[in-house]
């Protein structure tokens, strides 16, 4: 999560909404990183899940994660809950709640829903008060700017 964190803080000096994600192998080696890049990609599909699922889809050559495990610093969205699902990832960790489009609990549950045949471990509001921090900061300084 700090590797996340770290990603975050990237997206807040490019002026993106502060969101970092790491993909982790079953070794727990990082095979992908991302920060949220929408802005400056004009991309509306620049998430930082994704971002990173594609780099550990390409490190390893395949677009199957099974074995790994996404972290991120926001509790994921129905599109990255729903790529997380797709990857066939392990596990999803994210750090601050999203109460308002947050697709791994809070509002939907994408990826515990019994109807999918593949439905990832969720380890939820790891570090929360720091990516949730970092965020507030962000919208802050928005409304002051
Ligand atoms: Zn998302």
């Amino acid at each position: 999560m700090r590797l996340a964190l770290r990603e975050a803080r990237t997206a807040f000096e490019d002026g993106e909404i502060p969101v970092g994600a790491v993909v982790l192998d079953a070794s727990g080696q990082v095979i992908g990183t991302g920060h949220n890049d929408r802005e400056r990609s004009a991309d509306p599909t620049g998430h930082a899940e994704i971002i990173a699922m594609r780099a550990a889809a390409a490190s390893l050559g395949g677009w199957r994660l099974s074995g790994c495990a996404l972290v991120v610093t926001l509790e994921p969205c129905t599109m990255c809950a729903g790529a997380s699902v797709q990857a066939r990832l392990d596990r999803v960790v994210y750090g601050a709640v999203d109460p308002k489009a947050g697709a791994v609990g809070s509002l939907w549950d994408v990826v515990r829903d019994r109807r999918l045949n593949h439905r990832p471990e969720v380890v939820a509001e790891v570090l929360a008060d720091e990516c949730g921090a970092l965020l507030t900061e962000f919208f802050a300084h928005r409304r002051v700017g």
